[in-house]
């Protein structure tokens, strides 16, 4: 038997982009590290959250993923979710680690607030996360999850680039649905490539011809406010008003692409039921003060829907044991991401540690999602480059890690035989899902053949 010298063993909680990076630069400075990951596939929103037709940058990630995953010093733990199959306690207090990052990402979508709207959700509406889910994966011979059928006419509530992906969706599959009517058969790649027009223009078609009409995205500040791209916390005054109206132009430039209606200054205040689904919302008008949307009685309207799907941004998962505030964890030092010190201290970072904690805003600007940047991943940049934002991810968490890695190793390394008892938990749960120690062969396994 090989000889265990004193080392650190750190769990990383979330394998995909922020957490195979972390794993990769710990491993590296001789850390041993335990991925933990949900899924038997580690892209998490890479697979599923960015939308299919991001084709190429998919797949380049997927690899990029792998590479950084299969490492010496990295062992895999798939199809073990936290909170479920282990629990946060547990992996804290019963497994003697020198640390624990979680990097298990927000997959959790804010609570549409309107009162009652929850007792609607798959009978006339829909949330973001789902959503992407099911478009991403639909194609697959193997998929078994819930189905949704893209109605004309739905309301989608948002503002930021998600919410954007969602009426791109909408309006594709609405499109594709009304060219089999006609018995034409489109690439969904192809509409959102080109565009809807210019696709119809192919069949001497126009939208008008279609007859459906679009579905309308509901915001509830002024474009200008489009959380689109990010505007540095110390622009001066004049870049900041040229960014908030490059804003006006993305959306202006994705309207034209495809073709769906907006309106700025609404927010959701009441819904309209019938037959026990969710057939619309009554909207009121907003005005905006000192940066917030303030609401304007007696101002609602009803808007009727077949559909509503709400997209306002997703959050961590509440874990037992992690203390929260609000709906994001509560740091005992942000600017590392420390949620909790003592024998086994936690950290946080990637999209759990929320979009704009203080690491970001410290980064230079070449890791906040630019007028450029904003463009190129919706498919509306003027020289048709294109964008995952898994760049900027990782770069972020490039810093994270070497941040958290510093913290770690002023720490004592692990005797011997805490390692190996370790590691003998490992073995057990990696037995238990059939993993037998070779990450590249498990990928292989796992990874259906018409996998998007
Ligand atoms: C629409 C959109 C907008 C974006 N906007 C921005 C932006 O403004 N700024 C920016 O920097 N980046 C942005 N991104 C990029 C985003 O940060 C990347 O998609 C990145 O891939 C997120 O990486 P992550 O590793 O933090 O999280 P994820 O890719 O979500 O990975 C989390 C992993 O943890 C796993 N997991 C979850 N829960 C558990 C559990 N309980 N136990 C075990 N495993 C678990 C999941 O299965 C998943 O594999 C955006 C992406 C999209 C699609």
């Amino acid at each position: 038997m090989t000889e265990i010298a004193p080392q650190f063993v750190v769990a990383v909680v979330g394998a995909a982009t922020a957490g195979s990076e972390i794993a990769r630069i710990l491993a590296g400075r001789g850390i041993r590290v335990i991925v933990i990951e949900q899924n038997a596939r580690p892209y998490g929103k890479i697979e599923d959250g960015l939308p299919r037709w991001h084709v190429k940058q998919r797949k380049d990630e997927y690899q990029e993923i792998n590479k950084r995953l299969d490492h010496p010093g990295i062992d895999f733990l798939p199809l073990t979710r936290m909170g479920r199959d282990l629990s946060f306690d547990e992996l804290r207090t019963g497994w003697g680690l020198s640390a624990i990052v979680l990097t298990h990402g927000a997959w959790r979508d804010r609570p549409l607030p309107v009162e009652g709207a929850d007792e609607f959700v798959d009978r006339g509406l829909v949330y973001q996360n789902p959503l992407i889910y099911w478009f991403n994966h639909y194609p697959e011979k193997s998929y078994s999850g819930p189905q949704y059928a893209p109605r004309p006419g739905a309301i989608v509530v948002g503002g930021g680039l998600a919410s954007l992906d969602v009426v791109k969706v909408l309006q594709i599959e609405t499109t594709l649905a009304a060219l089999r009517v006609r018995g034409i058969t489109e690439d969904m790649v192809r509409l959102e490539r080109e565009g809807i027009d210019a696709v119809l223009k192919r069949y001497q078609l126009e939208w008008r011809h279609l007859d459906i009409s679009p579905c309308k995205l509901f915001y509830r500040r002024r474009v200008l406010d489009m959380p689109l791209s990010d505007i540095p916390p110390d622009a001066v005054p004049k870049r900041a008003e040229a960014m908030r109206q490059a804003r006006i132009k993305i959306l202006d430039k994705a309207r034209r692409k495809y073709l769906f209606d907006f309106e700025e200054l609404r927010v959701p205040t009441g819904l309209i039921e019938s037959d026990g689904r969710l057939a619309g919302l009554q909207m009121n008008r907003t005005e905006v003060r000192d940066g917030r949307a303030k609401t304007i009685p007696a101002t609602e309207e009803p808007i009727h829907a077949s559909l509503v799907v709400s997209s306002i941004g997703s959050i961590p998962e509440p874990i037992p044991g992690i203390p929260q505030q609000g709906e994001v964890y509560q740091y005992v030092d942000e600017k590392v991401g420390l949620l909790m010190d003592g024998q086994t201290p936690v950290y946080a970072a990637g999209n759990v540690l929320t979009g704009k904690g203080n690491i970001k805003d410290s980064l230079e600007s070449g890791t906040a999602v630019g007028t450029h940047v904003a463009e190129a991943y919706l498919g509306v940049a003027d020289d048709g480059s294109r964008a995952s934002l898994a760049d900027s991810a990782r770069r972020v968490a490039h810093h994270e890690a070497e941040l958290i890695a510093g913290n770690i190793t002023g720490r004592a390394m692990l005797p011997p035989e805490q390692i190996s008892e370790i590691l003998r938990r490992v073995r057990e749960r990696q037995v238990a899902v059939g993993y037998e120690g070779d990450y590249r062969q498990w990928i292989s396994k796992v990874t259906p053949a018409d996998l998007q």
